[in-house]
């Protein structure tokens, strides 16, 4: 039996994931008869409360130590999506006396329903700038139009008016300062405690990221590791948050345990890859490409996640870095969060499945089948080709808009196809592949 140690010294390592629950919420606000909004209350509980766990047992007394600075600086990070999304959090919160309201905007940080077409929940704020708070209020689309800043699409700066009304740039680092310093400070505490040198190096290089706004070379040597029990992705990485551009990103942070039983599985499977790939029923030119080069896979449980990746539905896999110059050189890593998808699975798949699959075959819906699927869905990704046959670019660009589409198919498909091959050979002999009633 392996120890799970949870994560006690933080509150909030306790995830609020979006879940199936009671319909009815009114969409209309409803008070007791103490007052207190009884149709946010009814929203609050159709969200499930998961704590996410971790086996601890496998770190070192060092990687133990690095954990609380990751926690501090992750909630620096946490800090800096309020002021990107909403502005200042005191001063929003305070403004709000009844305390389910204040809960369900501390969950969408903010007064918009995440999960809910940004719906605003609290009187007379009106509807979500489409910019969130990285632009100025008053500032129109053509504003932005007729601005000839060279620096104006960029990842990392908040954009204000000067004194004298003209638009401007100010990088996060600057914007941020103080704020940015400690977290810079608490990242490079935890990497004198980093044994593992990938690991060591990645931190020092991603404090200096936060201190210049400069992510390369951090996301270089995020690639680069390999041994690291711990993984920490911090800083500002997706840019879905401006919807009014997509231009600039937001800040968070996740803290990663690896689970070397699951990575290790994957690794093994990746490796298969170009047999897999020769193995492929297709004309031989559809399969020429060397499967897979790119794909590094690891699954990991998450402790604690801040700020954009925080806020609305959890994120359960990620894929970095986003930077393409360094995708290309390097390619990415993918992360599959096997507890935040444990949670997934037991509040939001079993309800579902409680529905809608015939009790006789219910015995099949396992998390082991559904990590599995998700796995193979995962490696699959490596296979086929990057490039047209014709050598007129790569397949993504060939098929524009439907690319993203066809490559999920793909990937679904393909990762049956690599359960039912690996079977075939003998690989999971004692499982059966047919459904069990
Ligand atoms: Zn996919």
């Amino acid at each position: 039996m392996k120890s799970i140690y949870k994560v006690t010294f933080l509150c909030a390592a306790v995830a609020t994931l979006a879940a199936c629950g009671p319909k009815g919420a009114d969409e209309n606000n409803t008070t007791d008869a103490a007052g207190s909004d009884t149709s946010i209350e009814a929203k609050i509980g159709q969200l499930a409360t998961v704590e996410l766990t971790a086996d601890l047992s496998g770190l070192s007394e060092n990687e133990r130590k690095m954990l609380p600075f990751m926690f501090a600086a992750a909630d620096i990070m946490d800090e800096l999506f309020w002021e990107e999304s909403v502005g200042d959090k005191k001063a929003f919160l305070d403004t709000i006396k009844d305390p389910n309201i204040r809960r369900y905007a501390m969950i969408n940080y903010g007064p918009w329903e995440r999960l809910n077409d940004d719906k605003p929940f609290v009187k007379g704020v009106g509807k979500k700038p489409e910019g969130a708070n990285f632009y100025p209020k008053d500032m129109t689309k053509e504003d932005f139009d007729k601005w000839t800043s060279p620096r104006k699409k960029g990842l990392y700066s908040m954009v204000r008016r000067d004194d004298g009304g003209f638009l401007q740039t100010i990088p996060y680092h600057e914007y941020f300062g103080d704020k940015i310093d400690r977290a810079a400070a608490l990242i490079d505490s935890a990497a004198k405690y980093a044994d593992d040198k990938g690991l060591k190096n990645y931190l020092t290089l991603r404090a200096k990221a936060l201190r210049t706004d400069e992510y390369q070379a951090s996301d270089m040597a995020w690639l680069d590791m390999k041994n690291n029990n711990i993984d920490f992705v911090i800083g500002p990485i997706e840019s879905y948050e401006d919807k009014m551009f997509g231009y600039r990103a937001a800040h968070e942070a996740y803290i990663l345990i690896k689970d070397k039983k699951w990575s290790d599985k994957l690794a093994k499977y990746a490796a298969m890859l170009p047999e897999l790939q020769a193995g492929l029923p297709v004309d031989g030119k559809y399969k020429a490409e060397k499967a897979g080069s790119d794909s590094d896979l690891g699954a990991y449980d998450v402790v604690y996640y801040a700020g954009d990746c925080n806020a609305g539905s959890k994120t359960i896999a990620v894929n970095l870095p986003n930077d393409e110059e360094v995708q290309l050189k390097k390619g990415t890593r993918r992360l599959q969060l096997k507890n935040a998808m444990r949670a997934k699975f037991d509040k939001i798949m079993i309800p579902i499945s409680d529905e809608l699959i015939d009790p006789s075959q219910r015995a099949n819906i396992t998390f082991d089948a559904f990590f599995s699927t998700i796995m193979f869905h995962e490696v699959a990704h490596g296979l086929g080709i990057k490039n047209t046959i014709n050598g007129k670019g790569t397949v993504r660009e060939a098929l524009k808009d439907e690319g993203s589409a066809l490559e999920e198919g793909k990937a679904d498909i393909l990762g049956l196809y690599m359960i039912t091959k690996l079977h075939e050979k003998g690989e999971f002999s004692k499982k059966s592949l047919t459904i069990a009633t």
